[in-house]
């Protein structure tokens, strides 16, 4: 089968303006609507064996432009899984406590801990990219940090956490047609933003500095996977579909665990029976 995302090589050059957002890799809708619902159960299933297991955690980090559509991909994706098990931060402008540390400060605090799925809308990605694009500091101080971002993801990989990175890869073309379609919709106007207009004038400076993004923190322990996102269903599918086979090579390894510990359990209980006057 063809590959749904495109996946970014450690070292391999990205150009996001070669790759299609409305690619579909020759499926048929219906099918990957009917497969979508399939996997939803199937990731909520693996998440219980995450949380049962403890030896891991699962950080999901989703970027992409304005109206890409992080938030209905984590809606739809993770609408089977236990609350419990799992949360959603939504990174926005730092506040004045969190521009007085360092940029991964914010985000590390919210990283999640073993058992647990945390799912990043906007990350510290932000700080190569918006930060970049607007000059919010200068070049020296975010090109490196490039380097400080692998580095801190190594540091989180090394403690068990699975890294999945999501960019949400739509169109400027389709970008101007949902935003005109959130004007016309009352449900959805809330949405409106004057500043998304004003950022999508630099939607080429945002493009170079996504090109880079991916291009210099794509490592084996997380690489970023390029969605194509013009198509909701497809966008949905792909996600569902790299997050489920990405739980699924640790499924025999938890469930091993699971059942030593369950054995344990059984045995603790036996002797606490033992003790025990019947
Ligand atoms: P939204 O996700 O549409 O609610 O908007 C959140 C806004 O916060 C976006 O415009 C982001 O670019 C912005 N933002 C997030 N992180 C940062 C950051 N580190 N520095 C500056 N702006 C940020
Ligand atoms: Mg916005």
């Amino acid at each position: 089968m063809a590959p749904l995302t495109f996946k970014v090589e450690p070292g391999s050059k990205v150009q996001l303006d070669k790759i299609d957002p409305r690619y579909e890799a020759g499926l048929d809708r219906v099918q990957a609507e009917a497969d979508l619902a399939k996997l939803t159960y199937e990731i909520d299933e693996l998440q219980e064996l995450l949380f049962g297991a403890g030896t891991h955690s699962l950080l999901v980090i989703m970027q992409g432009m304005d109206t890409s559509g992080k938030d209905g991909t984590v809606r739809k994706v993770f609408s089977q899984v236990s609350p419990l098990g799992s949360y959603v931060v939504s990174f926005k402008v730092p506040t004045e406590d969190e521009l007085a540390h360092d940029f991964l400060w914010r985000v590390h605090m919210k990283t999640p801990g073993k058992g647990m799925i945390g799912i990043f809308n906007r990350s510290h990605y932000e700080d190569v990219l918006v930060v970049r694009v607007h000059n919010l500091v200068p070049e020296a101080v975010w090109r490196k940090r490039y380097r400080l971002i692998n580095d801190f993801e190594h540091n989180l990989a090394q403690s068990n956490t699975i890294i999945l990175k999501f960019y949400l890869h739509i169109s400027k073309k389709e970008q101007e047609e949902r935003l005109l379609a959130r004007e016309q919709d009352p449900t959805k106007a809330w949405k409106l933003a004057a500043g998304d207009w004003r950022e999508r004038e630099r939607w080429d400076d945002y493009m170079a500095a996504y090109d880079d993004a991916l291009e210099q923190c794509s490592t084996d322990e997380a690489p970023w996977q390029i969605v194509p996102a013009d198509r909701k269903w497809y966008r949905n599918y792909a996600v569902a579909m790299t997050v489920a086979e990405t739980l699924r090579g640790y499924k025999g390894q938890w469930l091993a665990k699971l059942g030593k510990v369950g054995e344990e359990r059984l045995l603790e209980l036996k002797a606490l029976r033992a003790g025990q006057p019947q």
